[in-house]
């Protein structure tokens, strides 16, 4: 007998959910007009295709948007000279920054304001770190790998402090704050990281169900933080774990011979993608109960 187990906590995090509410309801408060959204709302396509079918228009840079339109900003946050280029062009800007991302935001501005480097542990071009980094080109320095840390340079190594990308692994973090404190010892660490709950809580929930599932799942797009911080930490927990973007992932999947199936969702992709992956399993590849991993 071939059963599921999903992964408890899994799916939208309040930052999303957030994100997602607030473009529909910018959809339906402007309706017979078009409405912009500066680069994908949160990473997954599932949920950018049902924004466009509902009429929205995903754009790669402000210039795009006609002057006067309404333009959403995404959960992952802007940096203020984009907040600027909106405002130039009278721009009516609705703004769906995860409060978690705000926050990194406000943490760099007040260090930099006091002379301090701030180095930003994240991934080069992710729209979240483009932002944080935005905030004070001048003083932050993004870290993605230890490579980073070796050739990374500041002008005073004593004032320094570190800040995170939100959908990170935390032993990665960790790590990546011990290499920076070994070359800059006088290095502030802001109450922890930033790794915000949702990444910490799902990353431990995928972490029990590998230990239970040989084999699992993460429900999620190629280009989100989080979903492949997920596929990771399940791979490190000793699981096979292979990202789905979408149904046809799971065409030939060797995953799916287990007794056992594992299945989370990171925290941008919609329930209704894991109840149709759900409903599949049971209906095409002959999985005949699902139960739920409880914390
Ligand atoms: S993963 Fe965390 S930081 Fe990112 S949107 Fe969700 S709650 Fe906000």
């Amino acid at each position: 007998m071939k059963r599921l187990t999903v992964a408890n906590p899994h799916g939208f995090c309040s930052g999303v959910a957030r994100a997602v509410a607030t473009a529909r309801k910018v959809l339906s408060d402007h309706q017979g007009e078009k409405v912009y959204c500066l680069h994908e709302i949160v990473h997954n396509g599932q949920v950018v295709s049902e924004l466009t079918a509902a009429g929205m228009v995903f754009v790669q840079q402000v210039d795009d948007v006609p002057p006067g339109s309404v333009l959403l900003f995404s959960a992952h946050g802007v940096a203020p000279a984009v907040r600027k280029a909106a405002e130039a062009r009278n721009l009516r800007v609705v703004d769906a920054t995860c409060p978690f991302v705000a926050k990194v935001h406000a943490t760099v501005r007040e260090f930099a304001s006091k002379g301090v480097y701030v180095f930003c542990i994240g991934h080069h071009g992710h729209d979240e770190v483009v932002g944080v980094a935005g905030e004070a080109p001048d003083f932050v320095r993004v870290v993605e790998d230890e490579n980073d840390v070796r050739s990374v340079s500041v002008p005073d190594g004593s004032k320094t402090a570190v800040v995170t990308q939100t959908t990170l692994s935390a032993e990665k973090v960790d790590r990546l704050i011990d290499a920076l404190r070994r070359r800059y010892p006088a290095l502030r660490v802001p109450g922890g990281t930033e790794i915000c709950y949702a990444t910490r809580n799902r990353q431990r929930a995928v972490r029990r169900l590998a230990e239970v599932c040989g084999n699992v799942l993460v429900l999620g797009a190629a280009n989100s933080s989080n979903s492949r911080r997920l596929a990771e930490t399940a791979q490190s927990a000793g699981a096979n774990a292979a990202l789905v973007s979408e149904m046809s992932d799971l065409d030939g999947s060797p995953l799916l011979d287990s007794a056992r199936l594992g299945i989370t969702s990171g925290a941008s992709t919609p329930e209704s993608f894991l109840d149709a992956v759900v409903n599949r399993l049971m209906c095409d590849y002959g999985f005949t109960g699902c139960d739920v991993l409880e914390r």
